[in-house]
C-alpha cells in the first residue's frame, strides 16, 4: 500500500539564533527561534513522514515541554522517526519540500539539504527534493518575521493479506 503524508511549519526569525535547514546551518543575520534547533524543513519533513503512517505529529513525540529536545539537532529527532517507520514496516518511496524564506538565498545550500535528509533515511539524495522559495515581500515571509517550510511524503507500507 502507498500512502502519502503533509508537514507544515513555521518558526520565528530572531537574531542570536542559528539559520538551520536541513541540518544545514545557513549563514544569516537571523536565525530560527524555537525549543530545539528549530530546523523549520526537518520539522515539516517529520510531520510528512509521521502523517504517512498515521502516528500523529511532532509535537505529541518530542514535546517542548520535554528537556531532552532542548536545542536538540532536528536530524536526531528525524533519525527517531526513521526508526518508528522501520518498526512499522514503512520504506519511503520520496520526500518533496519547499522551504519558504525571504533571505538568504538557499540555492548554494540546498544539495547539502538533501544530502543530509537523505542520509537519515537511507534514501538517495534524488528522492528527498528540496525546494525553496521567498515571500515577495507579502506575508510574515516577505516582512522577514519567520520562515515556513511545506512536505510532502510518500511511503510503502505492508500490503494486508487477503
Ligand atoms: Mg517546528
Amino acid at each position: 500500500m502507498i500512502a502519502t503524508g503533509i508537514g507544515w511549519d513555521v518558526h520565528r526569525l530572531v537574531p542570536g539564533r542559528p539559520l538551520v535547514l536541513g541540518g544545514v546551518t545557513v549563514p544569516s543575520e537571523l536565525g530560527l527561534a524555537g525549543h530545539s534547533d528549530a530546523d523549520v524543513l526537518t520539522h515539516a519533513v517529520i510531520d510528512a513522514l509521521l502523517g504517512a503512517i498515521g502516528a500523529g505529529d511532532i509535537g505529541e513525540h518530542f514535546p517542548d515541554t520535554d528537556e531532552r529536545w532542548r536545542d536538540a539537532d532536528s536530524l536526531e529527532l528525524l533519525r527517531h522517526v526513521d526508526a518508528l517507520l522501520a518498526e512499522r514496516g514503512a520504506a519511503v518511496v520520496n520526500v518533496d519540500a519547499t522551504i519558504m524564506l525571504e533571505r538568504p538565498k538557499l540555492l548554494d545550500h540546498r544539495p547539502a539539504m538533501r544530502e543530509n535528509l537523505a542520509d537519515v533515511l537511507a534514501l538517495a539524495p534524488d528522492r528527498v527534493n528540496v525546494k525553496a522559495t521567498r515571500g515577495e515581500g507579502v506575508g510574515f515571509v516577505g516582512r522577514v518575521e519567520g520562515a515556513a517550510a511545506l512536505a510532502i511524503a510518500t511511503v510503502e507500507l505492508p500490503g494486508v493479506a487477503a
